[in-house]
């Protein structure tokens, strides 16, 4: 037996929750699922053989991702950020004897708490999960949570401080004033590392929705996931089809700003929150720009200056440009 966090402790060898799976058994069908009463159960594994190993090792792959609506997010600070914003974990993993050791035994006491599988496993199985040699010690498996547009143009999906931030010191009406909304459109984004990295941008300048158009990047895979730093549980996203987005945004009541290199606006020129209107922010895709059916449904078509022999910004790099420029007035603190 195994001592970690209280509660039901098991060897991996002895536990009858755990006992060997029938031919047709799948993924969804494993003790973690809600309701399942080997939820909330400790579990040591040292194979990496072992079916949970294989199924989690499994969510590095956009299709398993996609079928189990899973994905991982990888040590300590994603993991309690996580928790504390009320995401659903299914399982915990994490690596005996690290460093942060008693942090990792309360987050594994949450997320047992939470119903989670708790697998205490080593350095070689963090590895084979995170695919990479310096693996964190600890990981988290989310549900992925997905909104309708409607939910989020509607205030309906958590986004709880873009909108009611607390007040700036010495400026005790701030937190009465109702901000106009800024959500942001990508349009095929194809790189994780840009998508996180955006994400992560998005987060920080009090993006209210991201909305995922076309065939583009998962946010889920894990490069995205990492830089995303955390965000991935704090913004919420939505994805659609280009004709379904098209269709949608017609009756947007704001703004729906796009960024356009062959002839938009000096961006530091347009009007943002004009009326107190909120805004539609569209990126492009890396090698394409902005689909011309986008540029067509855009109010204002926004360029950022260039110089030298670059003939274009990063799409992450031009996304953060956009976004604190968008909120220049308001990002006072
Ligand atoms: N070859 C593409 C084109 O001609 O549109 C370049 C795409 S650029 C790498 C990807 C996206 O980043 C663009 O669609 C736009 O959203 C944004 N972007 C990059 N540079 C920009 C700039 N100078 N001004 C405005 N947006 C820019």
């Amino acid at each position: 037996m195994v001592k970690t966090v209280t509660g039901k402790v098991e060897q991996e060898a002895a536990g009858t929750a755990f006992a060997a799976p029938p031919n047709n058994y799948s993924f969804s069908d494993r003790p973690a699922k809600a309701g399942n009463p080997a939820a909330g159960t400790v579990k040591t594994i040292t194979s990496l053989a072992n079916p949970i190993i294989k199924d989690l090792r499994a969510l590095a792959l956009k299709k398993h991702r996609e079928r189990e609506r899973l994905f991982i997010a990888e040590g300590l600070k994603l993991v309690l950020e996580g928790l504390e914003l009320g995401h659903k974990i299914r399982y915990l993993v994490y690596a005996e004897g690290n460093e942060s050791g008693n942090l990792a035994e309360q987050a594994a006491a949450r997320s047992f708490s939470a119903g989670a599988l708790v697998i205490k496993a080593n350095a070689k199985i963090m590895a084979a999960i995170t695919h990479r040699d310096n693996a964190q010690n600890i990981i988290g498996v989310f549900e992925q949570q997905w909104y309708g547009l409607e939910q989020v143009l509607q205030g309906r999906a958590p986004r709880a401080y873009a909108e009611s931030r607390p007040a700036p010191p010495g400026n005790k009406n701030a937190a009465k004033t109702v901000w106009p909304r800024l959500f942001l459109a990508l349009d095929r984004v194809r790189d994780p590392g840009n998508l996180g990295t955006i994400i992560r941008t998005a987060d920080a300048a009090g993006v209210s929705g991201l909305v995922l158009v076309g065939d583009t990047a998962s946010p889920f895979a894990l490069e995205a996931v990492r830089a995303t730093m955390g965000s991935i549980f704090a913004v919420p996203l939505c994805r659609l089809s280009l004709p379904q987005f098209l269709q949608k945004i017609h009756n947007f009541a704001g703004q729906i700003i796009g960024t356009y290199l062959h002839g938009g606006a000096d961006y530091r020129m347009l009007p943002y929150f004009e009326d107190g209107k909120d805004i539609m922010l569209i990126m492009g895709n890396e090698q394409q720009g902005l689909a011309d059916s986008l540029v067509q449904a855009c109010s204002a078509l926004a360029r950022i200056p260039q110089t030298g022999r670059a003939d274009s910004l990063n799409l992450a790099v031009s996304t953060g440009i956009m976004l604190y420029e968008i909120c220049r007035n308001r990002l006072t603190f």
